[in-house]
């Protein structure tokens, strides 16, 4: 075959030759060491827990070692792909910290970082395997392909286009010219020198040596519009990238074995590959993958819309990622995330388990390390987002709202109310009017709890400090004939009606309107007198 004049009748085109993009992708310049590592998402709009799981393992693997973490956009499939996904992923990724260092914009000297416009490039390293004999034009039609997989599954033989049944691999000139006169669209295939009887020894970053099986398929690199697959524009477009580190899901583990063909057909090294387990769940017992259709939470947007705080997630994420980094936090509390030495020997090598549970018990305490201020900011960004006539009453008056989320705040016990931002409306609407809508269920019969009500609106003092302010709870549990502390009427409950505790729950019913709340004596401080009396009195007159 003439591979000279099959490379011309294919892509006549194309005057570049590799040597001429190679050399506009100098090597990178970097300190010893120094990590290159890409983001490359498919712009289909949706994004994963396993996506941000592996983009966390890129940019701590690149910014650790002081090396460079870029954006790619794998956009060759026009038909997957999200009109504004890429902005959105990008504000996505920006609130959970991760910023990219090129490809934002096309922004970097190893772009375009977009391969739909990169056509010129992969056709460029195309037309060199053509010329090497690693790679020949297919003219197969669906209908023909079918045909093929059903002989072999008569033939029980392993299916695929490869060997003798991949029609074109040793097709003449003079056929691939009377094919391309009737029908100029081609997929190009890779001529395959693989052998499924030969195995070899593979390391991967994350899972260690692995045994693999060569690759015998002739798979396509160039689908019948002159874009690349996955696989071929992987090759070229992380040879000329400088990537020395390839973090992806570990589905594509069974496709490995071709791709180190092809580093090896384009004449480059190929990366280091760090394949990530699957993140998975327990059901009912038993392991599974998450699923986009089953799980909402594998989903990342599912925690925007319920306000997961992106610094709880993001811990979280952490401690699926290193199997140490817990005992780390633990030793290490005020210390950022990014302090920590992340690495790759610390990663499962099998799926690692997602606990949502466990995420709203780090949530809980990451919030309750925040500062009211804080806590102010991203409930109302969150509401502003998800709930905006709340986030009106938020903003209304910025120093009460403030307020309302100090209480129990700072200190070296701070209380855990609070996971999510979309539980706070639950947690503290109350202390706006307009969500009051209070629940009177008594703990105590009616009578009694009008006694309650209406000495106390007598008894209460907005100036009362905190300990004035149980005084004062005691003297009316007295009064009432109740025991002053609950550990006496713990030793002998036979001998009280009621006890303290029986006041300030009536109490906080009906000025909070529920039976639990935070301190009640902070929620009526804040609440003010006029308020927190006429929530006294509308309670007395429920009854
Ligand atoms: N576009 C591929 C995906 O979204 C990227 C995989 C890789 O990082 O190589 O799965």
């Amino acid at each position: 075959m003439d591979h000279q004049a099959l490379a011309e009748l294919l892509f006549p085109h194309i005057t570049k030759t590799p040597r001429d993009w190679l050399a506009q992708y100098p090597k990178r310049q970097l300190p010893e060491g120094a990590k290159v590592t890409r983001f490359a998402p498919s712009p289909t709009g949706f994004l994963h827990l396993g996506n941000l799981y592996g983009a966390v393992t890129d940019e701590r693997l690149a910014h650790q070692s002081g090396g460079v973490f870029y954006l790619r956009i794998e956009d060759t499939d026009a038909k997957r792909e999200v009109e504004n996904a890429v902005p959105i992923l990008l504000k996505t990724l920006a609130a959970y910290g991760i910023h990219f260092d090129e490809g934002v914009n096309d922004q970097g000297a190893y772009g375009p970082y977009r391969q739909s416009v990169r056509a010129e490039i992969y056709q460029t390293f195309a037309k060199q395997l053509v010329l090497d004999g690693k790679a020949y034009p297919c003219f197969c039609t669906e209908e023909e392909l079918a045909a093929i997989r059903e002989e072999q599954i008569a033939e029980k033989a392993t299916p695929g286009y490869y060997g003798r049944w991949a029609k074109w691999r040793d097709a003449d000139l003079d056929t691939v010219r009377r094919a391309l006169e009737k029908n100029p669209a081609f997929v190009l295939r890779f001529r395959s020198d693989g052998s499924t009887d030969r195995h070899f020894k593979f390391t991967d970053q994350i899972k260690g040596d692995i045994d693999i099986t060569e690759n015998d398929i002739d798979h396509v690199l160039l689908k019948s519009d002159g874009i690349p697959t996955y696989h071929f524009a992987h090759a070229v477009d992380d040879t000329l990238m400088g990537t020395t580190h390839v973090v992806r899901d570990e589905s594509w583990l069974s496709t490995l074995p071709f791709h180190l063909q092809l580093f090896r057909a384009i004449g480059s090294k190929p990366p280091k590959y760090c394949h990530t387990a699957q993140v998975m769940k327990l059901d009912n017992g038993n392991k599974r993958k998450l699923s986009k259709r089953k799980d909402p939470e594998f989903s990342v947007s599912f925690y925007q819309e319920k306000g997961y705080p992106t610094e709880g997630v993001l811990e979280y994420l952490m401690t699926l990622l290193n199997s140490n980094f817990e005992e780390w936090r633990l030793a290490n509390p005020d210390k950022a995330y990014t302090e920590f030495a992340f690495s790759l020997k610390k990663m499962s090598a099998s799926g690692c388990l997602f606990d949502i549970d466990k995420l709203n018990d780090i949530c809980k305490n990451v919030v309750s390390r925040m500062t009211a201020q804080q806590v102010t900011q991203a409930t109302l960004a969150w509401a502003e987002a998800y709930d905006p006539s709340f986030a009106q009453l938020l903003a209304k008056d910025n120093a009460y709202t403030e307020e309302i989320f100090s209480i129990g705040r700072g200190g070296a016990k701070p209380r855990k109310d609070l996971a999510i931002w979309s539980e706070a409306k639950a947690y503290m609407g109350f202390f706006f009017d307009e969500l009051f809508t209070p629940d009177y269920s008594w703990s105590l019969p009616a009578i009694e709890v009008e006694r309650i009500l209406t000495r106390y609106q007598e008894l209460y003092s907005e100036q009362d400090d905190q300990s004035q302010w149980f005084e004062v709870i005691k003297a009316l549990a007295l009064e009432m004939g109740y025991a002053p502390e609950t550990k006496l009427y713990k030793k002998d409950p036979d001998a009280y009606k009621g006890h303290v505790g029986d006041i300030s729950m009536v109490l906080r019913i009906a000025v909070t309107g529920r039976q639990n709340s935070p301190d009640l004596w902070a929620c009526m401080k804040i609440l003010g007198r006029e308020r927190t009396l006429q929530r006294l009195a509308q309670a007395a007159s429920s009854l």
